[in-house]
């Protein structure tokens, strides 16, 4: 008999195999599962191939208690879920009176007397199955018990599926939800190591990692804790994991900043030149940065870093545009804007125009606040788009940081 608290998920469709759509439906019913109490073990994408999604039902129903199959519902020729399914399981199809009926309706809006028959084929339900009545579109789902499994057919529209998908897992016993520890400029194994270790006297809890350019989300998930354990869990990994953690609520980075400036009541600017405006783009991607959030610049050419934000032509000159020097007059510049905290890049992001002692990768971050300026240096890897994305990420931290200290 397979765990009564696993599960198993197929998506169906040759769209998704061939790369031409990606899978949503994995990821929602992944999580909705998770949230219900069941550890998802496999989750495969199938073509549009009656064999195999036969093959993938018959093999997942032997090995999980639950499994959702999304996709292949609804009328067409590549529709063949209903096929498959009454293949693995051994439950002939059957057409169902009610919906039949129902379906007709929608039958009759095609010319075509062949397309006529295909909504109909809607109507074929597994021998003894559930049907679940679609609140949007046409196609109904289906509930098939079997000896080991439950076997959950459900449409593969995102907005026709979720309804389907929370009628199916709300009897379900809920867990706690995961909680997220989200971290900055951390190895994504020494957040790992550091965790494991904090976790350790705390059975019950499972950890996984989501790493990003610069990034890493820190997941602990409920595997038999239950609430209390699993906050108490968090506690400790968040104190493991000290300043690198930014938030345990969900909020992003750029939320963290707008979140810490709003407490601070601390106004500010970005002066940005290989980040060409990220920074301030991230920002502003915050609903209510207005309330913090006075504005930027884009200073790329020496000139500009001069007549916008005041570097002087001395330093620009001794030290290159590339300096600890100019990213520290870049930042206090940034506050004569009218901000209390700001933040500055400049760096080479390539793939041209390294040199030796400067060579690509290199980016300064500054931030300057009442208390004074500071510049960090950083040697970034990635191509052009990555080497910007982690100093994006590198700015905004440093950023954050300081406003804790606030
Ligand atoms: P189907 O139920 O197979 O006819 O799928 C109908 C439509 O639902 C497809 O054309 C896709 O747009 C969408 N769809 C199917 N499966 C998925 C999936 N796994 N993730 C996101 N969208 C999907
Ligand atoms: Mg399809």
């Amino acid at each position: 008999m397979p765990d009564r608290r696993e599960a198993a998920i197929v998506t169906v469709g040759t769209e998704l195999t061939v790369g031409l759509r990606v899978d949503t439906n994995t990821a929602s019913i992944a999580a909705a599962c998770a949230q219900a109490g069941y550890r998802v073990t496999e989750a495969v994408s199938v073509a549009d191939d009656t064999d195999a999604v036969a093959r993938a039902i018959a093999r997942l129903a032997g090995d999980n208690a639950l499994v959702i199959v999304t996709g292949g519902l609804g009328p067409t020729h590549d529709d063949v879920t209903r096929e498959a399914a009454s293949q693995a399981l051994g439950r002939p199809l059957r057409r169902d009176p009610a919906l039949s009926e129902r379906l007709a309706a929608a039958a009759e809006r095609h010319v075509d007397e062949r397309a006529r028959a295909q909504v109909l084929r809607q109507a074929d339900v597994l021998d003894g199955a559930r049907v679940i009545e679609p609140q949007t579109g046409t196609a109904p789902g289906q509930i098939i018990e079997t000896a080991t499994s439950t076997v959950v057919l459900l449409p593969g529209p995102p907005s026709e599926m979720q309804p389907m998908l929370a009628q199916v897992l709300a009897s379900a016993k809920h867990v706690p939800e995961p909680v997220v520890l989200r971290c900055a400029r951390i190895a994504e194994s020494d957040a790992q190591v550091r965790v494991q270790e904090a976790i350790r006297a705390f059975p019950g809890v499972d950890l996984t990692l989501l790493a990003s350019p610069a990034l890493v989300d820190v997941v602990l998930l409920d595997a038999g804790a239950g609430k209390d354990v699993l906050v108490e869990a968090a506690q400790a990994a968040a104190l493991a994991l000290g300043e690198a953690c930014y938030s345990m609520d969900g909020a992003s980075l750029p939320e963290a900043v707008v979140r810490l400036a709003r407490a601070t009541f601390a106004k500010i600017a970005t002066a940005e030149s290989c980040t060409g405006g990220m920074v301030a783009s991230a920002i502003t991607d915050v609903p209510g940065a207005s309330d913090v959030f006075v504005g930027g610049v884009v200073a790329y050419s020496n000139d500009l870093k001069q007549s916008l934000l005041g570097v002087p032509d001395e330093t620009l000159r001794t030290h290159g545009a590339v300096s600890r020097e100019t990213a520290e007059a870049m930042a206090s510049g940034a506050c004569g804007l009218g901000a209390r905290v700001a933040v500055a890049t400049t760096g080479i992001a390539g793939p041209g125009g390294g040199t030796p002692e400067k060579p690509v990768g290199l980016v300064w971050v500054a931030v300057a606040t009442p208390e004074g300026v500071q510049a960090h240096q950083l040697m970034l890897t990635g191509d052009r788009q990555g080497v910007r994305q982690r100093a994006t990420v590198h700015a905004l931290d440093h950023l954050r940081l300081a406003l804790e200290r606030m």
